[in-house]
């Protein structure tokens, strides 16, 4: 996969949306919270695309760091990378917090 270089990593972050990662407001100050902007910074720098569909992430449909296990069901694993994939704001609606699948694939 290759290096990130820092400008990439800017443009990544750009056209993510951190707010519209969080759908349920059980802990607004989660996605604003230090560890996590870490955590999501780490997984989009390993991944930008959606793991679904393959979209880059545009405005009208960024890509987000998606918990394949919803923070609101099992919050213990809200900052674990393993529990996390990226995923376009479009099929991260879809998914819902009601599916748990995993659609990370190798490489
Ligand atoms: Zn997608």
């Amino acid at each position: 996969m290759g290096q990130v270089s820092k400008r990439q990593v800017q443009a990544i972050l750009r056209r993510t949306a951190t707010a519209a990662e969080l759908r349920s407001s059980q802990d607004p100050n989660f996605l604003h919270s230090r560890e996590w902007l870490q955590m999501r910074y780490r997984v989009l720098k390993k991944c930008n695309w959606c793991q679904l569909c393959g979209h880059k992430g545009s405005p009208d449909n960024p890509i987000q760091v998606d918990h394949i296990k919803p923070r609101s069901t099992h919050r213990h694993l809200a900052l674990v990378e393993s529990n996390l994939q990226v995923l376009c704001r479009d099929c991260n609606l879809g998914k819902s917090d009601r599916d748990s699948t995993d659609w990370r694939r190798d490489g």
